[in-house]
């Protein structure tokens, strides 16, 4: 990718008339575009972060047996009348809209109902399960605040993934293996340090629901940690019942500001008694399936990576879903720097390493400022004088050293980084 080429462009100053920190980023630096609020397009930068996360999560996905598909965004109403969730007063966050015929349909907020009622037709006997499906899907809320900006949009992405089991015994070790898995996505997103499994509200057969709490001061949700016990539970659940099951007192807890990042429910077979949702045993008996419900939020984990890992000059994206790994900077427009910096853009290309080279006949300034801004984990300098040594320059986004390689000592730098 050429930055000439790209259609986007930074800008000096953050956007007027946005207050989130991660949106203010974001779209100087063109990776994203406010269409109103709460709702924001992802442009090429942007994507490709995103898609860089999904790859993370749709390895781990389906290291863990999910097999991927896409439900639909129309959803019709009867799905969603048998669990009582079709009422705006149990789901406060519909969209709805009407066919010409008037039959009213609902906008996805969620996939629980119709990806169930999906299940249905392929699962009857207790040799198809378990089953394990998932989907990256645009969910649409009719959120009340929408101040965060990528971190709670009205218009956002999903990873959600469902579960359906013979019995509790299957469902524990899929849920089990589940939370392994989410725990490796958080880590592998660079966030492994900061994100704890957070015991929540929100069960049907447990007390409890496990979220993925992110620490982040700009978060939604407060929870308390006990950092010695590596036990993070979530306000709503804090009251003298639950510190006593998991054996802790309030004084030893250190509250923090954080962001949903993920969540995991055991619906036990709740759900599927109020849907018949059933399946033959070795006997011959009909019985309830077990069901669990696991999301991440995709686009609210760019928003937390954004917000968490800035600094004043801008992004800073962990190498694996950066949009680039780095950022090579062409200093001068003199014939032989223009062709060392093709040179090595190709040869760059030639070694897999992913590069955003700036060929405009811009300011060095300019070109660094740029460069930070994105948050591009490494950044080359092509000048006249590294030219004549033979030396160009390398430098990570967060240090402030750098130093002077050949192309060969560039490509065997960075070949290795990002993927
Ligand atoms: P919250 O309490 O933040 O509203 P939720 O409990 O409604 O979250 P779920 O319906 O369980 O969330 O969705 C699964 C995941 O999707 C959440 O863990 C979160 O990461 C993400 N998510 C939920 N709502 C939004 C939103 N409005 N914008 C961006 N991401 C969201
Ligand atoms: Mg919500």
């Amino acid at each position: 990718m050429k930055v000439s080429q790209l259609f986007t462009k930074t800008t000096k100053n953050p956007p007027a008339h946005e207050t989130a920190r991660n949106a203010q980023l974001l779209i100087q630096a063109g990776f994203i575009h406010k269409e109103m609020a709460g709702v924001y397009a992802f442009l090429p930068l942007g994507l490709k972060v995103i898609e860089k996360i999904k790859t993370i999560v749709r390895e781990e996905m389906n290291a863990v047996g999910g097999q991927e598909l896409i439900m639909t965004n129309l959803q019709p109403r009867e799905k969603w009348e048998v669990t009582t969730r079709w009422n705006d007063d149990v789901v406060d966050v519909w969209f709805k809209t009407k066919l010409k015929d008037e039959t009213e349909i609902g906008l996805a907020w969620s996939h629980e109902e119709p990806i169930i009622e999906m299940m249905k037709p392929f699962i009857s006997s207790y040799k198809d399960l378990p089953v394990n499906v998932y989907q990256f899907q645009t969910k649409l809320r009719n959120e009340l605040r929408s101040k965060s900006g990528i971190m709670r949009g009205r218009e956002f992405l999903m990873k959600d993934m469902y579960t359906a089991a013979i019995d509790a015994e299957q469902h524990d070790k899929l849920y089990n293996e589940i939370m392994d898995a989410y725990t490796r996505v958080f880590a592998r997103l660079g966030l492994g340090d900061d994100t704890y499994v957070t015991f929540a509200s929100g069960g049907s057969f447990t007390k409890f629901s496990h979220e993925f709490q992110t620490v982040c001061e700009t978060g939604e949700d407060t929870i308390y940690l006990h950092k010695k016990k590596n036990i993070a539970i979530n306000e709503e659940v804090l009251d003298d019942e639950s510190l006593q099951k998991l054996g802790i007192s309030r004084d030893e807890l250190e509250e923090v500001k954080s962001s949903e990042v993920g969540n995991i429910f055991n619906f036990g077979t709740e759900k599927s008694e109020q849907m018949d949702f059933t399946f033959t045993n070795e006997n011959g008996e009909k019985q309830f399936i077990h069901l669990g419900s696991y999301g991440i939020g995709i686009s609210r984990v760019m928003g937390v990576i954004a917000e968490k890992f800035a600094d004043e000059k801008g992004l800073i994206w962990p190498a694996n879903i950066a949009p680039a790994t780095v950022y090579l900077a062409r200093l001068s427009e003199d014939s032989t720097v223009v062709k060392t910096t093709d040179k090595l853009y190709d040869d760059m290309r030639k070694r897999g390493i992913d590069v955003l080279y700036d060929d405009r006949d811009v300011r060095a300034g300019q070109k660094f400022a740029d460069a930070d801004l994105m948050g591009i984990p490494y950044r080359v300098v092509v000048s006249e004088k590294t030219c004549q040594s033979g030396q160009h320059e390398l430098k990570g986004r967060t240090e402030s050293e750098s130093q002077m390689l050949d192309n060969d000592g560039i490509l065997e730098y960075l070949a290795p980084i990002g993927s």
